[in-house]
């Protein structure tokens, strides 16, 4: 038995717009009324991640699997999506080594929520916290998301895999 090791990376983009709310790792965001336009839980972070894993153990997009026209995914809960998807990754004989997560978004900080979101990641995927990384970065006010007309995620993932030869 041979473990190998695999990278995945993950992109994901959602609106802006006023009410609704803002969920980042499953953690909700005091975002002043501004919430993520979307048709789940608009949880940019994990659905970056969720691309991230599939990547890495060699499947398709997110969307493949929990397509946004299939009304049993509206206003889905993000963190069940990331289990199913870990799921798959068991299924493959993959285990996730360390995530690394950046959110790029004007307002709020999310320094004082660095934390809670990384916790709440690492109960999730079953990893002590120090195998996950959340960072978050302004866009120095430029382009849509420096107006604040958007969030954005990129997220890398390490996972290992046994392989039988
Ligand atoms: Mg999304």
């Amino acid at each position: 038995m041979n473990v190998i090791f695999r990278t995945g990376f993950g992109f994901d983009v959602h609106r802006l717009a006023e009410g609704g709310k803002m969920i980042l790792g499953g953690v909700t965001i005091n975002s002043a009324g501004v919430g993520t336009v979307a048709h789940s839980d608009g949880d940019v972070l994990v659905h970056a991640l969720c691309d991230a894993l599939l990547g890495g153990a060699g499947l398709a997009d997110i969307g493949t699997y929990f397509p946004d026209t299939d009304p049993t995914f509206s206003g889905a809960d993000s963190m069940v999506l990331l289990d199913q998807v870990m799921g798959m990754l068991r299924e493959r004989a993959c285990s996730l080594v360390n995530v690394d997560a950046t959110v790029v978004l004007e307002r709020p900080k999310l320094s004082e929520y660095r934390e809670e979101i990384r916790d709440s990641l690492a109960s999730r995927l079953g990893l002590k916290p120090e195998r996950v990384a959340v960072k978050a970065t302004t866009h120095e006010r430029m382009g849509p998301f420096g107006k604040g007309e958007g969030i954005a995620s990129y997220v890398s993932v390490m996972l290992s895999q046994r392989t039988a030869g």
